[in-house]
């Protein structure tokens, strides 16, 4: 049995890659200050920002909310209904509990009264179903965000999240991809700025954090996730690092300190507002605007014609 390096009392937790071994009550302390020191580190917000997590009933949003409100910042969430039967519902109650447990504020969206269920988008685009739903997340979360006034959007990705599309991205040297990964995303152009203050945390951590605070979160994956290319890079991933620990945090954390800045140095995409929504893109009509009207189109060509 190791020892708490801390205060020797009976560890909870080895974490090979920092070499520690400690005790529950050291493990939250020394998990809430590695996430204050990463928010600090890269000037994420500070406790006069209105900051809106993205909750999704996960371990990782939650436990980035609950770290957050613990730490004393001033977070609300916003929840996106996708419509994804037993597991939409299930999400949406965890994410109502949890903030009605902590006195929070939590926003929803009906991705389906907006525009449509992500089961029924699905059956319409020939696309990977993971990175539609990308997709329209970061729609609805910026334009939300905005609408509602919050300067900073928080979203829970971990360092296996962000190792994975690291990896995948570097496979494919997606340069454009590749420039936008980073912990902090600046605002302007009508963007929200976008921050992940987990992306040092990883998934095990997290869910460690989450049992040790007692938070109820949704333990089953979405069902679509299932044969995702991104699944297969985190299983790859985890391989590598359980023969040598630390390798992912080396791979990300050397990322972002030396090719990033290299990469940021050329110049992106011009960016316009959408024509018909007014949310930042790349093209006259934005993505989202561009599914919608297939959508309309789609319910029109099914109706019976002379
Ligand atoms: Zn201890
Ligand atoms: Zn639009």
């Amino acid at each position: 049995m190791r020892r708490c390096l801390k205060c020797s009392a009976k560890s909870v937790v080895y974490l090979p890659q920092h070499r520690l071994a400690l005790c529950k009550e050291h493990y939250l302390e020394w998990y809430l200050k590695r996430v204050e020191d990463t928010i600090k580190e890269f000037r994420m917000f500070d406790r006069t920002n209105r900051v809106l997590v993205a909750v999704s009933g996960g371990k990782d949003s939650l436990s980035l909310w609950d770290a957050l409100l613990s730490l004393g910042y001033k977070m609300d969430g916003l929840y996106i209904n996708l419509g994804i039967g037993h597991y939409s519902e299930l999400s949406r109650k965890v994410c109502e509990e949890f903030a009605k447990s902590k006195k929070a504020v939590l926003h929803t969206v009906e991705l389906e009264k907006d525009m449509a269920s992500i089961p029924s988008l699905k059956e319409m685009e020939k696309r990977p179903v993971c990175s539609l739903c990308g997709q329209i997340k970061r729609y609805y979360l910026n334009r939300y965000a905005r609408e509602l006034g919050y300067e900073v959007i928080a979203t829970g990705h971990n360092l296996d999240d962000e190792t994975a599309t690291l990896f995948s991205n570097t496979l494919s040297w997606q340069l454009e991809y590749l420039k936008r990964q980073y912990p902090v995303l600046s605002e302007g152009n009508g963007f929200v700025r976008k921050v992940k203050p987990l992306f040092k945390m990883s998934e095990k951590e997290n869910a460690l954090y989450a049992f040790l605070r007692g938070i109820n979160f949704v333990e089953e994956e979405c069902p679509f996730a299932e044969g995702a290319s991104s699944v297969e890079y985190k299983r790859l991933l985890s391989q590598i690092e359980e023969k040598s620990p630390g390798t992912k945090l080396r791979f990300y954390t050397e990322f972002i300190r030396r090719v990033h800045p290299i990469l940021k140095q050329e110049g992106g995409v011009p960016i316009g507002a959408c024509s018909v929504c007014g949310e930042p893109t790349t093209s006259d009509v934005c993505s989202v605007c561009r599914l919608k009207a297939r959508l309309s189109l789609g319910s029109s060509s099914s109706s019976p014609s002379s």
